[in-house]
């Protein structure tokens, strides 16, 4: 049986240069729309119980983060469920090589664990129906997928928490069910976050990067947290509805990334200026609230944020 790859699926990435050969299987990263970024791949590979292969990434240096490379391990599935490292996964400048020997007929890989469209819709679905939450939709894609917030609490502090602007960071939105797991729940933080805050989730910024398999772009190869000085309807759309909605006031606002060399999560530290009414992104602002935070990468049911929260809420 010949080995045979697929990317046809919500987030599926890679050009197949050659895979005639199970010990060189040659690949490439497709861009991201615009033609500047590339990073993200997914793909399954058929045929390959028992077989010993070696795959090669042969644009790895010329993706947007090689600097991520070193030490990086791929994630690799058997069940679409369940994830784990490939641990035989190496960098030589130039290419990325994996290496491993599956058990079962097909796998999946992927740059890191994915977090589809589908499970994003269960997520919404689940806060719906949730007493406690409210879902909003903000408006839309230039592909019309939702832009979706969620809204937790009734308190006088407005909070912004928005994840996946840069789609292939998929851990953000692992990070925002997490989140919105805990907000939703019985913890005294939880409690006193939803009294003391009003906090709005946006657990995808970025759904048409994210189903095309993009890194950092959108549709149109917007790369979005660089949209939020002049963001458009024909560019942005997804930082142009979200914006609007903060300009009613911000408390608190924290945008969640994600990437090779660390294992948290982390939000890269945007101030929001309530001057512009937008985050500053690493600009000086005196008028700026700065506020950042690392949480374990994947930790689904993580309290750190509303516990943070909270802390902050009673000062
Ligand atoms: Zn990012």
């Amino acid at each position: 049986m010949s080995v045979v790859l697929s990317t046809n699926f919500d987030s599926g990435n890679i050009e197949v240069v050659d895979a005639s050969r199970p010990d060189d299987i040659r690949l490439r990263v497709r861009d991201d729309a615009g033609g500047e970024h590339r990073q993200w791949f997914h793909f399954r590979v058929h045929g390959v119980r028992n077989v010993p292969l070696t795959l090669h990434l042969e644009n790895a240096a010329q993706c947007s983060y090689p600097g991520g490379w070193p030490g990086y391990k791929a994630c690799v599935s058997a069940d679409h469920v369940q994830w784990r490292r490939v641990a035989d996964t190496s960098y030589d400048g130039g290419r990325l090589t994996l290496r491993l020997t599956p058990a079962t007929d097909t796998i999946w890989l992927a740059y890191f664990e994915p977090y589809s469209w589908e499970r994003h819709q269960a997520l919404i679905g689940r806060c719906a129906v949730s007493p406690l939450a409210r879902v909003e939709r903000l408006g839309a894609s230039l592909e019309s997928r939702d832009i979706d917030c969620v809204v937790i609490g009734s308190g006088p502090l407005p909070v912004w928490v928005i994840a996946r602007q840069h789609p292939g960071e998929s851990m953000a939105e692992w990070l925002a069910e997490g989140l919105l797991e805990a907000l939703l729940g019985d913890s005294p933080a939880a409690v006193a976050v939803r009294e003391r805050a009003t906090v709005h989730v946006v657990p995808n910024m970025n759904p048409d990067g994210s189903v095309r398999g993009h890194l950092r772009c959108n549709a149109a190869g917007a790369n979005l947290n660089r949209e939020w000085r002049t963001p458009s309807a024909e560019c942005s759309p997804e930082v142009l509805v979200c914006s609007r909605q903060c300009a009613r006031g911000v408390g608190f606002f924290l945008d969640v990334h994600g990437d090779e060399t660390i294992p948290t999560c982390s939000s890269t530290g945007p101030a929001w200026c309530r001057a512009t009414a937008r985050p500053t992104y690493g600009e000086k602002s005196s008028s700026a609230t700065r506020w950042s935070v690392s949480v374990r990468a994947f930790s689904r049911r993580t309290a750190i944020i509303p516990s943070a929260l909270a802390r902050r809420c009673s000062r």
